[in-house]
């Protein structure tokens, strides 16, 4: 999933409760900002390891007893695992979300194309559909807040 759709998600998450819409969207963002520069170096082999990985939800869980900005940060986090996991089901690869049992399962990902290859592959699958939906989804909802605000402030 492209990792703008994270944030897009976490924005609609955020939207239909009652957290902090930027803790959820941050907490959104955390996974491949922790999990992608610790590949890119070399520390770890892959890019789903440590912040992929279905322990740092248990670690969550626990900081999300100190308070709802934690909380908020939990969901957030958690609904990026999950749109990972979708989109390794609904694109025919659903050995892949073993990524959630890191370090226990260190799975190989059936994708192993560069970037850009990745990319224009990606575009008119399943999952890219999905993410079309999200982000459809996410203008609507954009769209009628704000026509609610202007009408509130018309009145
Ligand atoms: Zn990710």
């Amino acid at each position: 999933m492209f990792y703008p759709t994270h944030l897009v998600a976490g924005y609609l998450v955020g939207q239909v409760g009652t957290l902090s819409v930027a803790a959820v969207v941050a907490g959104t963002a955390l996974p491949d900002l922790i999990d992608k520069p610790l590949g890119v170096i070399g520390i770890t082999a892959q890019y789903h390891t440590v912040a992929h990985s279905a322990l740092s939800l248990v670690v969550l869980g626990v900081l999300a007893t100190r308070g709802w900005v934690w909380l908020a940060v939990a969901v957030g986090w958690g609904s990026h695992l999950a749109l990972d996991a979708l989109h390794m089901v609904l694109n025919g690869r659903p050995a892949d979300v073993q990524f959630l049992l890191w370090p226990v399962v260190e799975h190989e990902p059936q994708v192993s194309q560069p970037p850009v290859e990745w990319a224009l592959s990606y575009l008119g699958s399943p999952s890219s559909l999905a993410e079309l939906a999200i982000w459809l989804g996410a203008l609507t909802l954009f769209v009628r807040s704000g026509e609610t605000d202007s009408r509130r402030s018309l009145s």
